[in-house]
């Protein structure tokens, strides 16, 4: 019995039930009309028992398929047959005098049939339609019993029932087989995906160019990083970075260097944070150093580290060495504000009066920005 259903569950017009009851019933039912041929054979049988077996073992399965097949639901023609199956075992056990062996094959055969097609409700099926076939009998003849079979009979019973056994289990071993390599493929295709929207979701919050987080990253990180330090008491200070005259340079040298100024930039910055530490490229040539637990002069120090080392930083770009300098606008919490949007527009008003005093410099956010608190020039 084979339980896989094909790629095309009705190829060539033939739902998978139908084909597959009547491969295993044609073979089955030879062996079964060696087994009975051989019980007749042995109890005399009248020429229309013989009749009957030819009928039922020989030619019923094939109209049975021709039955199935012309039916416009061929799934349920094909559970009436396997019911058909049963009662006409049940006519042949009551004719018969129940012979155990045969019996025992039989029982055992449509018990397995049934119940892989109904579950445990088969087995109510196979009682039922197994007591009409006794039932049908018997309007002929009361049943007899007459249990015994010679040992031919009972060795072809045994072979019968052995090749079946041996034919149902290869085919769920098949089954499996084939399960499992479509579970080991959608398992390959799942994680596929997984790791497909990991690089998804990653690249979303990704600046292309320089690999720095985007401002989508920063909106999404810094209301969460300013509630933890409100929470445990911890400072937190942002640096608002802006190359000076940048303009100039994509002008004097194209936009490719300016590509490769800005990708130096950001890899100074990476350079420079600690593993805790959130580096953004907020657009253009405007970045973001956001340090946790970082109190505003440790910020302001680590802000001219930076400025001086992207100073003294020489790009090649064609054969030549560019250099830049940066303005940085440093903001911190608690002292200058407690939200995210506030505390960066402090840091962007530092930056303004950095720029407007004359750039490549480091300023801290203060009430009196006007003026302009340089923190160091
Ligand atoms: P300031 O010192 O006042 O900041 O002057 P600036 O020239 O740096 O600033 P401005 O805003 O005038 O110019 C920024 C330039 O940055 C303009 C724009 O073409 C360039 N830019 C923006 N995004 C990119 C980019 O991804 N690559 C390159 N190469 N240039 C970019
Ligand atoms: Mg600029
Ligand atoms: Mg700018």
């Amino acid at each position: 019995m084979k339980l896989t259903p094909e790629p095309s569950s009705h190829r060539e017009g033939v739902h998978w039930t139908v084909r597959m009851n009547r491969r295993n019933r044609s073979a089955f039912y030879v062996l079964l009309f060696l087994a009975m041929g051989s019980h007749l054979l042995a109890t005399g049988a009248p020429a229309w028992a013989w009749a009957a077996l030819v009928l039922h073992y020989l030619i019923y399965p094939q109209l049975a398929y021709w039955r199935a097949c012309r039916s416009s639901d061929q799934r349920r023609a094909e559970m009436h047959n396997m019911d058909a199956d049963i009662v006409l075992a049940g006519i042949w056990l009551g004719a018969l005098g129940f012979p155990l062996w045969i019996t025992f094959i039989m029982c055992a055969s449509g018990c397995i049939n049934m119940v892989v097609f109904h579950g445990a409700r088969g087995g109510v099926r196979l009682v039922v339609s197994m007591a009409a076939g006794i039932a049908l009998a018997a309007i002929t003849a009361l049943p007899s019993w007459h249990p015994d079979t010679d040992l031919r009979t009972s060795l072809l019973c045994m072979l019968a029932l052995g090749l079946y056994l041996f034919a149902f289990a290869r085919d769920g071993y098949d089954r499996a087989m084939a399960q499992y390599q479509v579970h080991a493929q959608l398992r390959g295709q799942f994680d596929e995906i997984r790791s497909l929207q990991a690089q998804l979701r990653e690249q979303a919050l990704r600046d292309p160019l320089t690999g720095l987080f985007n401002r989508r990253q920063l909106d999404a990180a810094l209301a969460p990083a300013l509630r933890r330090c409100r929470e445990q008491g911890t400072p937190l200070s942002v640096l608002l970075i802006d190359i000076d005259h940048f303009k100039r340079i994509n002008d004097a040298h194209g936009h490719a260097a300016g590509d490769m100024v800005l990708q130096a930039l950001a890899r100074l910055l990476l350079r420079h944070a600690r593993p805790q530490d959130l580096a953004c490229r907020l657009g253009g040539e405007e970045f973001l150093l956001v340090l946790d637990d970082m109190p505003v002069a440790a910020a302001i120090e680590r802000a001219q580290e930076l400025r001086q080392a992207f100073e003294a930083l020489r790009v090649r770009s064609e054969g030549e060495e560019l250099a830049a300098t940066l303005s940085c606008g440093v903001a911190a919490f608690p002292q200058h504000a407690d939200q995210p949007q506030a505390l960066l527009a402090c840091a962007d008003q530092a930056l303004y009066t950095a720029k407007e005093q004359g750039r490549n410099r480091v300023v801290m956010w203060a009430a009196q920005a006007a003026e302009g608190t340089t923190a160091a020039a």
